[in-house]
């Protein structure tokens, strides 16, 4: 048995990734800001499930400049895959941890002066380690407040070996339709780069857009932007309509695990939450929450069957869902299931499952837990 699994051949649940549809995205988005705003292709929380390596490799042969991560262990795993790329990382790194940074020339957000000392102490005397700075314009999560920028950029200037590359903000409502708060965060930002620029300790890097900022606010996109949710064909907002057409890149696909009719007055799944009132033909679908199909979609998430929906009856269990196909003709075992995807004519879109689960569509992708296996569907091999 030391033969490995076949995906899918062997699998009862597994993603499909179509890696053309995820660099036509980034390449569309390329077309809409123009030839000099760099792409910083956002891979952070494992590609937002759809697979970290894969996809940050696909992103760079769709032109990204640079990859953008969340934590420095997503940042190390891209370089021990073989990436040697520009890499952002967005979040918090331990002061003990700059060494890891210098070691593997990462680009870190930093917001205080003990972690560029570090930084400057573990880079080789003849090399430069670049970091950006992340400006709280609003967001009152990560960063610099603004009138703390020009301090830190002037004392960064005289720490050695150390150079602040970048300097970014982040909205907290480009997805809303109404603008105001966007407007006002962006208006605080160009003040804090006027003030730098003012001061001659401006970063030469400037970024500021996420996929519905680039949309929302083209005026914001200075040298680079940073879309996530859009290159993977998701909808950044449910406002507004995005300008462009993306394709979403990933299907959740299971093959059906038993067919039967139970009698009437039959429960089905933990809690007996549903009693069948009529001889109903259900199939079986090894997927649960243990996979990332949120329990919350019990006795309310529907799956495709033959381009045709099957509600979930009564709880999502762990590892399995028990649907209704009585009204699709001839179900068979091993039949294909969608979860997340198209089916012939029918589909069931990230926003439509994130509706029905009470999330957004970030949150069901990103939720597909490691034990789902990815496969990468790529005509165009490089
Ligand atoms: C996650 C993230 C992005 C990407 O956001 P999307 O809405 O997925 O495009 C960009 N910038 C920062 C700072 C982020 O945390």
């Amino acid at each position: 048995m030391s033969e490995p699994l076949s995906i899918p051949e062997g699998a009862v649940t597994w993603a499909e990734v179509n890696l053309p549809a995820y660099r036509a995205n980034l390449r569309a988005i390329q077309t809409f800001v123009g030839p000099r705003v760099q792409i910083f292709a956002v891979v952070k929380a494992n590609a937002y499930g759809h697979g970290l390596v894969p996809m940050a490799r696909a992103a760079l042969q769709a032109g990204a400049r640079r990859l953008v991560v969340h934590r420095l262990d997503e940042a190390l795993q891209l370089r021990a895959s073989g990436i040697q790329a520009p890499i952002l990382i967005l979040g918090y790194v331990p002061l003990a941890a700059a060494r890891w940074v210098a070691q593997h020339r990462l680009t870190p957000t930093v917001i205080t002066l003990e972690f560029l000392e570090a930084l400057s102490a573990h880079t080789p005397a003849d090399a430069v380690s670049e970091v950006h700075i992340n400006v709280d314009t609003g967001m009152g999560r990560y960063g610099l407040l603004p009138d703390e920028v020009v301090p830190f950029l002037r004392a960064a200037a005289s720490i050695p070996r150390v150079r602040i590359e970048g300097i970014y903000t982040h909205f907290a409502t480009a997805d809303e339709a109404d603008r105001t708060y966007m407007l006002q965060q962006w208006r605080v930002f160009q003040d804090v780069l006027t003030a730098a620029e003012a001061a001659g300790v401006r970063p030469p890097v400037r970024h500021a857009c996420n996929s519905a900022a680039i949309f929302a606010l083209p005026e914001a996109h200075l040298d680079a932007v940073r879309p996530g949710i859009a290159t993977y064909g998701l909808r950044p907002s449910l406002d507004w309509e995005t300008p462009i057409a993306l394709q979403p890149v990933l299907t959740w696909k299971a093959r059906v695990a038993r067919v039967r009719t139970l009698p009437p007055g039959h429960g089905i799944g933990y809690g007996r939450t549903y009693v069948t009132s009529k001889p109903t033909t259900v199939a079986l679908v090894p997927v649960g929450y243990g996979d990332g199909y949120h329990r919350i979609l019990s006795n309310k998430g529907q799956v495709l069957i033959h381009g045709q929906r099957a509600p979930v009856l009564g709880r999502v269990s762990m590892d399995q869902i028990v649907v209704n196909v009585s009204h699709i003709p001839n179900v068979a075992l091993e039949d294909e299931v969608v979860l997340l995807g198209q089916q012939g004519g029918e589909a069931i879109s990230a926003e439509e499952l994130a509706a029905w689960a009470q999330t957004i569509n970030y949150e069901v992708v990103t939720a597909i837990l490691p034990r789902v296996p990815r496969i990468y569907l790529d005509e165009a091999a490089p």
